[in-house]
């Protein structure tokens, strides 16, 4: 078996290695056009701002590592450029030397990624304009900012791009961040993303929302970043964080199927339209876990599984990709903020059917010192109550849930199954009622009939004549901290003393703080007779959609 590779650092040497653990005999080629093969991309950022200090920990292994311990022939400086697929043949050519030759296979493994967009805007090879994907990339940044700029601008709220924004600010530079969406992070709802936007800006980072960056030009104070706007911004590093496209054009010379946003059209066994030729990573299109649709998803974990699932395949195991979640976490400054599955703006668009509940717990006893209040967010399907997606933003403890929530969500799980998951606890660490299990108490809770709920978006967006009387429950020191427009405040400690002065003809929105006091007014109201539900989440939920000003100096 003569098996070549195209493509060396996370769905490439994923199978390489694994290739080599199958089969002792095969020959493996990897080919990789970069100097480095196997290298920290997730890393990078982290070197600019100095937490990762020495670039060579970046390097998860080297060619000389592969080559000894897996017997690899491992080509670096190489770029395999044409596929001729009826002679089993690809032309690569040795970008140090310039020379090309031909190398034959059985097997072909497409790893070659998806490369960082770069728009068509004035100006944007102007030097000082870069895109983060390798360490070549990362050493010309680095150097900028070694350097001592002062003003840097980021264009794309993205994961990368907030990850280096942080990075920036640890290094004390002036950061604008550029987005065209209305919200950070545009993976996630938008409610969610709420906490980053308030760190960031906290953290003197200039964030504006709705923008584009029209063109840039060179001033004798670095670049001029023209906006849509008509404003205009003078940094001395500018980077762009747009997004990626799958690296395809090998695989579309070739004459093999991909999908309309360009990813390597692949099977379950991860085998393309060529059944000699396999494909993984940010290159392929894959199917979502939860929706079965097809979809491009750039993340480390899928390509590394996918890298060892075909290695699998061409060495005579059957095994199955099960699709992605696009499960992932990013961290800004103190907040974390994870997802996976389904977010809800994807249902909405896709019409399925779903419910939410929103809480908000600490992530471990509030007794034991430094709890740290979280915000857990589960959509789930409105009759059998299958989890369909979850987001987390806070603090400590935001990975934890969100991983637990990933493998419910993959083991097809329902929020029944949250209420009765058995979870580790210690003071320090969790709570009896874990965060996962506050979820699916309150979700199971409103599919039993049990707990009624109304999103505040619900409520808000009534019209005056069908809006619901709003009650907050919370103390009157609570409520005049800030409440919602419009409510009447009697605390849940009052409630059964002053129920003559609640509507009997009308619906009765209830909320507290986060959603605990209001279900325990909800029911008390609903036994008396009224019409009553509880705000899911309550006021923290709807701080959420409607944060305060001050907090958002973002424009
Ligand atoms: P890559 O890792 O991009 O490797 C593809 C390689 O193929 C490239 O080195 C390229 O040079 C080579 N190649 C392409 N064409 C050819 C050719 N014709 N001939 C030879 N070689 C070729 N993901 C996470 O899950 N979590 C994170 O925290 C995270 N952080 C990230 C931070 C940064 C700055 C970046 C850039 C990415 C991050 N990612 C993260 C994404 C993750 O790195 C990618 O999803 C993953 O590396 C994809 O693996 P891959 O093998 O498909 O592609």
């Amino acid at each position: 078996m003569k098996l070549l590779i195209v493509g060396g650092v996370a769905g490439g040497a994923s199978a390489a290695a694994r290739s080599r653990r199958l089969s002792e005999d095969a020959d493996i080629v990897l080919f990789e056009r970069g100097p480095d093969v196997s290298f920290a991309n997730c890393g990078l950022p982290y070197y600019v701002g100095g937490e990762i200090i020495e670039r060579n920990k970046l390097l998860i292994t080297t060619p000389e590592r592969l080559r000894t311990r897996f017997k690899l022939d491992v080509r670096t400086r190489s770029s395999v450029e044409a596929i001729d697929r009826s002679a089993k043949k690809v032309r690569v050519r040795d970008l140090t030397s310039g020379r090309e030759y031909e190398e034959t296979y059985d097997k072909l493994i497409f790893a070659p990624g998806a490369a960082p967009l770069r728009p068509p805007i004035a100006g944007i090879d102007l030097p000082g304009i870069f895109t983060l994907r390798n360490l070549q990339d990362v050493d010309r940044i680095k150097e900028r900012v070694d350097h001592g700029i002062k003003q840097a601008v980021v264009v794309g709220a993205g994961f990368i791009g907030l990850e280096l924004v942080e990075n920036f600010v640890k290094r004390g530079i002036a950061t604008t961040v550029i987005e065209l969406q209305d919200q950070v992070l545009p993976p996630f709802d938008k409610e969610m993303t709420t906490p980053i936007l308030e760190t960031l800006v906290a953290k003197g980072v200039t964030v504006l929302l709705g923008q584009s960056a029209e063109s840039f030009e060179q001033t004798p104070d670095g670049i001029g970043v023209r906006l849509k706007s008509g404003e205009r911004l003078v940094a001395q590093l500018v980077i762009l964080g747009v997004g990626v496209r799958p690296e395809n054009k090998l695989a579309v010379d070739a004459g093999l199927e991909v999908g309309p946003r360009g990813g390597i059209r692949v099977n379950e066994f991860l085998q393309t339209s060529d059944p000699n030729i396999y494909a993984v990573g940010d290159a392929i299109e894959v199917k979502d876990f939860v929706s079965g649709d097809p979809i491009q998803v750039p993340l480390a974990g899928p390509a590394n599984r996918q890298g060892r699932i075909a290695a699998d395949n061409i060495f005579g195991r059957s095994v199955k990709y099960r699709g992605t979640q696009g499960t992932a976490i990013v961290g800004v400054f103190d907040r974390t903020a994870a997802i996976t599955g389904a977010s809800e703006k994807v249902l909405r668009r896709a019409n399925r059917p779903y419910r939410k509940v929103y809480v908000h717990p600490t992530n471990h006893a509030g007794y034991y010192p430094g709890a740290e209040q979280m915000t857990l967010k589960i959509l789930f399907h409105p009759e059998t109550g299958k989890l369909l997606g979850a987001q987390a933003v806070g603090g400590a403890g935001v990975d934890k849930r969100i991983d637990v929530l990933a493998v419910a969500i993959q083991a097809g799980m329902t929020v029944f199954d949250l209420e009765e998951m058995e979870l580790a606890y210690s003071p320090q660490y969790g709570s009896a009622k874990d965060p996962i299990n506050m979820a699916g108490f309150v979700a199971s809770g409103t599919l039993r009939g049990e707990h009624l709920q109304v999103d505040v978006e619900t409520v808000l967006a009534a019209p005056a004549d069908r809006r619901p009387f709003v009650l907050d429950v919370r103390t009157s020191q609570e409520f005049s901290a800030g409440n919602i427009p419009g409510a009447m405040n009697i605390s849940v400690d009052d409630l059964r003393s002053r129920l003559d002065e609640l509507p009997r003809d009308r619906e009765i929105a209830v909320y507290c703080q986060v959603g605990q006091r209001g279900y325990v007014a909800t029911r008390i109201l609903r036994q008396k007779g009224f019409s009553a539900s509880n705000i899911g989440g309550g006021y923290k939920t709807y701080k959420l959609f409607h944060p305060t000003p001050e907090s958002l100096s973002s424009r």
